[in-house]
């Protein structure tokens, strides 16, 4: 961002925090910095600072909440709901099967963090996001052991159909019994990113369903996506249970014309969140996921809570928690994701930096 500074002239923010920024003029042919001034001297873009602050802020609330409900849920995954009502969840703990230290996090948090790394260093590039797939799936990359394991069908199917030089928007699997979770587990990165872009709402509609397709290319999951999508930007300007109605709102005014919105059907309900537990199922199915996790959203008024919640259905509890957990870091904000499972997650370093650079794309 340039600002004007009366003495210096025009400058570029380099650094800037609550109190202090850093900025960078040019004088003459050399750059030279000008750090811990204080906003007073540039009064005029204080609220500019102050939301890009928060914005980035909110970007990490979203990466968090969706890693940490994905780390939560990854070592009872695809345990009977009987399972855990017998032994209930109640905190982040390691998943012994595997030895896998408590905070690792499994494909749907690789897969984001893929498509992040992708969207930061190449824009809206489909092939970059499928090459960073690659290297997770085939190279051990994007993990937090150095190890890849859990890969869903759809998933594996689309990103082995693209090592022989297919396109990436021709490898996802198009079957109406290939409607798992797997793109919607993953989507929030595009989510966030076309939210800042001047596309019209058809563009920006199109390219969630395409980013969904690249592994999950039916109608019903590219849907799925889009639903998702609607209550995440909303919730980006109105971070309250308000914010979640109204993006379902804008979901169901949107697809109202496409036969498969009838599988959300129960989603646009007045009576959604007053349907009891026996009557929310949380299997890998893309609706199943999308439903539990709403439902949980809307049944709890904390981020611990709502993950907690989520585990506890039972079965697919890795996805439903990160896509629970996603929308629940927007709505309680970073601070209310609790510290220790924050602090546990491995590699934690790497989802500030991912999340900084990717802020930084976006205000670019
Ligand atoms: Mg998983």
């Amino acid at each position: 961002m340039v600002v004007t500074h009366k003495t210096y002239g025009e400058g570029t923010i380099v650094k800037s925090d609550d109190k202090y920024l850093t900025v960078s003029f040019l004088c003459g042919e050399k750059h030279f910095a000008y750090p811990h001034c204080f906003y007073n001297n540039f009064l005029e873009i204080k609220k500019d600072i102050n939301m890009n602050n928060k914005f980035l802020h909110m970007i990490q609330s979203v990466i968090f909440g969706h890693a940490v409900g994905d780390a939560v849920g990854g070592p009872v995954q695809f345990q009977p709901r009987e399972e855990r009502d017998r032994y209930p969840v109640t905190d982040m703990m390691p998943l012994y099967g595997q030895s896998l230290p408590k905070g690792a996090w499994s494909d749907d948090t690789s897969m984001s963090l893929c498509a992040m790394d992708a969207l930061t260093k190449h824009g809206l590039d489909f092939d970059a996001v499928m090459e960073n797939f690659r290297k997770w799936l085939f190279g051990n990359e994007f993990t937090p052991t150095g190890k890849t394991f859990d890969v869903g069908r759809a998933c594996f199917k689309a990103i082995d159909r693209s090592r022989n030089g297919n396109e990436a928007e021709a490898c996802g699997c198009h079957g109406e019994y290939e409607n798992g979770n797997g793109s919607l587990m993953r989507i929030y990165p595009f989510s966030l990113y076309l939210y800042r872009f001047d596309f019209s709402l058809d563009e920006k509609l199109d390219l969630i369903h395409r980013a969904s397709a690249l592994t999950h290319a039916h109608p019903r999951s590219c849907i799925g996506c889009g639903i998702y999508t609607f209550i995440l930007w909303e919730l980006l300007e109105n971070p309250t249970k308000q914010g979640i109605r109204d993006g379902l709102k804008r979901a169901e005014t949107y697809y109202k014309d496409r036969h498969e919105l009838y599988h959300y059907h129960r989603l646009f309900e007045d009576n959604f969140a007053s349907l009891p537990r026996d009557e929310i199922k949380s299997s890998g199915y893309v609706v199943d996921t999308l439903e539990a996790a709403i439902w949980c959203l809307l049944t709890t008024d904390n981020y611990r809570d709502c993950v907690l919640k989520a585990v506890n259905l039972g079965l697919d509890t890795d996805s439903v928690g990160a896509v629970a957990g996603s929308l629940a870091g927007l709505l309680y904000g970073y601070e209310g994701i609790p510290e220790d499972w924050r602090n546990s997650l491995l590699k934690k370093e790497n989802f500030e930096g991912i999340g900084k650079q990717f802020c930084e794309k976006l205000l670019s």
